[in-house]
């Protein structure tokens, strides 16, 4: 069972169910029909702005937070462009313009959008799906608890919608 007096503070695992809105209103991600994400607070495991706005914030709090892209996720440079050879994408064979696929790098999966496809190697932009954009996030907090020692440890929630291992 969880303490829902327990407000959301520096390494508690918070729950949140978000819906993500562009500037003209249109959907651009959710995890409502999702379990919700597992976070681990203060650990920049959502961007910083979003920590800050549910800091202090108990179970059952909505909270709704409009970004620029710099608090987002960064103004799209317009440099980021690099052309790759096909065996370092997945499905390579499949890809078209305007795609977007997984790219493994030394800092983890990143998400890239492929701009042109041609017969040995891809041109591919780095830019973060979502950067250049002004967001709004609507947050729902579904849980707040405490963390385990091996969560702290880890600096990372485990569980449904947290850190498998
Ligand atoms: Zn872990």
């Amino acid at each position: 069972m969880s303490d829902e007096r327990l407000v959301i503070a520096k390494d508690r695992v918070v729950s949140v169910h978000y819906a993500i809105h562009n500037a003209d209103g249109v959907l651009v991600e959710s995890n409502r029909d999702d379990e919700p994400l597992l976070t681990l607070q203060g650990r920049g495991v959502l961007l910083g702005a979003l920590e800050q706005a549910l800091e202090g914030r108990a179970a059952g709090d909505t909270v709704s937070v409009a970004l620029n892209p710099e608090q987002a996720f960064g103004e799209r440079r317009e440099d980021f462009v690099q052309r790759l050879s096909k065996k370092y994408l997945q499905n390579a064979a499949r890809l078209k313009p305007g795609m977007q696929t997984t790219l493994q790098t030394k800092d983890g999966p990143r998400t890239v959008t492929v701009l042109k496809v041609g017969g040995k190697v891809v041109d591919v932009d780095l830019n973060h799906p979502l950067a250049g954009l002004a967001l709004n996030f609507d947050l729902e907090v579904v849980d707040v608890r405490a963390a385990t020692a091996e969560e702290l440890a880890h600096g990372h929630a485990h569980g449904a919608g947290g850190h498998h291992h």
